[in-house]
C-alpha cells in the first residue's frame, strides 16, 4: 500500500517529436533536442495509461483508477499524526476488475492518454473525494481515535487507465493474465459508460506574458520566474497568470537561500483569530499584548515546497507564530531561490490543521475544532532568507532551522 512509486512517463516533444522520459512531478519540459521549453497543464488532474502487451487483434478496455500520493495528517487528542500515502483505487466500482493498479506499475512507464490511443475508455464514475473518503475510513479504523480533524496534501492526484481485454475471463493486458473468474453470459463491457479517448495533455509556452522572455524554473516548478521583468507566474486554465510576490531582504549573509512560503489570509469562525493579538491569545504565547496588535491582521503561513511531513508541520507552526510582516518587500528577491513545488491549492487544505497545531492549551482543540471553520480569501508568495549552514538552513530573524536532508529527500519521497 505504501510502496512509494515514482512513475516515469514516455513522452514526445510537442515541438519536434523527439522522445523523452518525464517524471510524474515534471511540469517544465525542456526538449533535449530542440531545446524548446514547454509547460504541462493539467485539466483538474493528469490522465495516464499503462501501455499494453496484448496479442494482436484484441479489443482493449481501459479501466480507470484514481491515484493519490501525498501526506495525511490526523489530528488526535494526543497530537498530530502523519503518514505518507501512495495509493490507487478503482474509479468505477466493479468486482470484475482489480481493486487497485497494483505493483506491476512500479516497473512500468506510463503514457499520457491521447485521442490516438485505440480502445474503450471506461468513464470514472466515483469522484476522487468519495474514493479518498472510503480509503480514509479503512485507514482510520486502525488509528486509536477520536480523530478530531484530518487533512491530506496531495503531491500528485491522477487518473491511471489500466488495459484489459475480455475472453472467457477478463485478462490483464499488461501481464496477459486473467484477473477475474470465468464470466457468465450477463457480463457486458458496454454496460460501463465510456468511449474512445478524447483527452490530450496541454502544453503552453514558457514565454513571460509581460515581456516575452523565456522563463526559467526547475522541472517540477509550479511557479515560473521571469528574470527579465522580475515577475512570477503560475499556469492556470487561462494560460500563465501573474502572482503577487514579496520577500524579506537579507542584508548580512551572502550564503543564503530564499525558501518560498504561502501567506494566506483566511476568515476564521468558531474562534477569534483575525488579529495578531488574537493569535497571541489563542496560542498562549509568552508575550504581553501591545497596543495596536489588535489591528495587525493575522495570516496563515505554510511551505510552498515539498518537505517531509514532520518538518512540514513544524515549519508551518513556527512561521505562522512568527507572523513575518515587518520589512516585507513586494518584489521578487535577488539571489538563490528554492523552487515552488507545493501549490497554494494544497496549502489551503492545511489551514485548519495549522490552527489545530498552535492552539493552547491543547484540550481546546478537542473541545472546539469541529466548530471552527477556516475560509481562505487571499494569498501571497513570500520568500524568507535562510542561511546555509553545514546541515541546516537557518532563518536568523525568527530563529527557525530546517534540516537540508528534509528538503533534499522530499523529491524522492
Ligand atoms: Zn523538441
Ligand atoms: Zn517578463
Amino acid at each position: 500500500m505504501e510502496k512509494n512509486i515514482n512513475f516515469l512517463i514516455d513522452h514526445q516533444c510537442p515541438q519536434c517529436g523527439a522522445p523523452a522520459a518525464l517524471s510524474e512531478t515534471d511540469r517544465l519540459f525542456q526538449c533535449a533536442f530542440c531545446k524548446v521549453n514547454s509547460y504541462l497543464v493539467e485539466r483538474s488532474y493528469f490522465r495516464y495509461l499503462l501501455p499494453h502487451n496484448a496479442p494482436d487483434g484484441q479489443e482493449l478496455i481501459y479501466f480507470p483508477y484514481w491515484r493519490f500520493k501525498g501526506m495525511v495528517f490526523s489530528c488526535l487528542p494526543t497530537g498530530i499524526q502523519n503518514r505518507f500515502l501512495d495509493v490507487s483505487q478503482q474509479a468505477v466500482q466493479s468486482t470484475h476488475f482489480p481493486v487497485s493498479v497494483g505493483l506491476r506499475s512500479q516497473a512500468m512507464k506510463l503514457r499520457f492518454v491521447s485521442p490516438e490511443t485505440k480502445g474503450w475508455f471506461i468513464k470514472p464514475h466515483l469522484p476522487f473525494r468519495q474514493v479518498m473518503e472510503a480509503f480514509l475510513t479503512r485507514y482510520n479504523s486502525k488509528i486509536p481515535g477520536p480523530i478530531l480533524h484530518q487533512s491530506h496534501i496531495g503531491e500528485s492526484l491522477s487518473l491511471i487507465y489500466a488495459p484489459f481485454y475480455v475472453g472467457k475471463r477478463i485478462m490483464d493486458a499488461v501481464l496477459n493474465q486473467p484477473v477475474s473468474a470465468e464470466l457468465d453470459e450477463s457480463f457486458e463491457v458496454s454496460r460501463f459508460s465510456g468511449g474512445p479517448a478524447d483527452w490530450r495533455i496541454r502544453f503552453i509556452p514558457t514565454l513571460c506574458p509581460n515581456c516575452g522572455w523565456d522563463m526559467q524554473g526547475r522541472r517540477d516548478a509550479l511557479v515560473l520566474h521571469c528574470k527579465n521583468c522580475e515577475s512570477m507566474w503560475q499556469a492556470s486554465k487561462q494560460g500563465m497568470s501573474r502572482i503577487n510576490v514579496a520577500h524579506l531582504p537579507n542584508h548580512e549573509n551572502e550564503n543564503t537561500i530564499y525558501l518560498p512560503f504561502w501567506r494566506i489570509k483566511a476568515e476564521v469562525t468558531g474562534i477569534d483569530l483575525s488579529s495578531y493579538a488574537d493569535l497571541v491569545k489563542a496560542a498562549n504565547l509568552p508575550k504581553a499584548i501591545q497596543p495596536g496588535w489588535d489591528r495587525i491582521p493575522c495570516h496563515f503561513w505554510g511551505p510552498a515546497f515539498k518537505i517531509r511531513p514532520k518538518s512540514f508541520l513544524r515549519l508551518t507552526r513556527q512561521i505562522t507564530l512568527s507572523q513575518p510582516r515587518n520589512d516585507l518587500i513586494a518584489h521578487v528577491p535577488k539571489g538563490n531561490m528554492h523552487p515552488v513545488n507545493l501549490p497554494v491549492s494544497e496549502s489551503v487544505e492545511t489551514l485548519k490543521l495549522n490552527l489545530a497545531g498552535l492552539l493552547r492549551p491543547k484540550k481546546i482543540v478537542e473541545e472546539r475544532i469541529t466548530d471552527i471553520r477556516v475560509k481562505p480569501s487571499r494569498y501571497l508568495l513570500a520568500y524568507l532568507p535562510f542561511e546555509i549552514h553545514h546541515h541546516d538552513l537557518v532563518q536568523p530573524t525568527f530563529n527557525i532551522a530546517v534540516n537540508q536532508n528534509q528538503l533534499g529527500l522530499a523529491g524522492n519521497l
